[in-house]
């Protein structure tokens, strides 16, 4: 369980989250959407350790993030995460590429690295792209590959930063498709994304965000049917 409590974050004078509070349970899709600067990216770089809190608490099965005795590496491991792009190693074959984190974080030996990797690329569909080098993949293969890497460290918990935002339209079905696909295997995850359709279908929660609060959250049905606030009714209409 992931549970964000009363959450703060500024970046010098500017406070982007101002007082979070989320919890998700195990197994639940949560997504993300409001404007630009609203604080979504930031506050997934907050649950994964990546950046510092000012108050507040995250906790993730118990482990307090920010707490200076936690083992930050251990804890990335249970929350993967996927940004809108990811820089491939590009001297290393797709399957090499994948391999890596098992073989350097978690000290696995190269036959079940390779294996991991394998398992993990087959279940995104590039098993016929294990030898071939990232440049010569389109971006929906490549982001489908920076979610194999994530997937190989078997992470409990999955955090998505707009992973279709710098794909051709073509392309953003294919790799929602896998984030479907991992929700309906049971994976926690939150997701920030701008595709409304998506987040409709997958979520069991939506999160509106708004100048640092979470301004309205609900099942989707409620936020995309009857959406209570003024700020959430004007930010859908203007994304539909
Ligand atoms: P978008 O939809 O454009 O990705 P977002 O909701 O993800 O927006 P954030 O990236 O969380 O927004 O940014 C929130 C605010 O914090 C913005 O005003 C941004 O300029 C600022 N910000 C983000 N990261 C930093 C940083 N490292 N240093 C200073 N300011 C930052
Ligand atoms: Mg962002």
């Amino acid at each position: 369980m992931i549970e964000i409590e009363n959450v703060h974050k500024s970046f010098g004078s500017l406070e982007v989250l101002k007082g979070i509070n989320l919890n998700v349970d195990n197994g639940e899709v949560v997504t993300i959407i409001g404007g630009s600067g609203s604080g979504k990216s930031t506050l997934l770089t907050c649950i994964n350790g990546l950046e510092p809190i000012n108050a507040g608490r995250i906790r993730i099965d118990g482990t307090e993030v920010h707490a200076k005795t936690t083992d930050l590496n251990r804890l990335r491991q249970k929350v993967g995460i996927v940004f809108q792009q990811w820089n491939a190693f590009p001297h290393l074959t797709v399957l090499e590429n994948v391999m890596l984190a098992p073989r350097k974080v978690l000290g696995l030996p190269k036959e079940k690295s390779e294996e991991i990797a394998v398992k993990q690329l087959t279940h995104v569909g590039l098993r016929d792209k294990l030898s071939v080098y990232p440049s010569r993949m389109s971006g929906g293969q490549q982001q489908r590959m920076a979610i194999a890497r994530a997937l190989a460290m078997s992470p409990e918990y999955m955090l998505f930063d707009e992973v279709t935002s710098a794909l051709d339209p073509m392309l953003v079905g294919e790799v929602l498709d896998t984030l479907k696909m991992l929700a309906e295997e049971g994976m926690t995850m939150i997701c920030v994304t701008h595709e409304m359709a998506f987040a409709r279908d997958v979520s069991d929660r939506v999160a509106f965000f708004h100048q640092g609060v979470m301004a309205e959250i609900g099942v989707p049905d409620q936020i995309f049917g009857s959406p209570q606030r003024p700020e959430t009714q004007e930010f859908l209409g203007s994304v539909r």
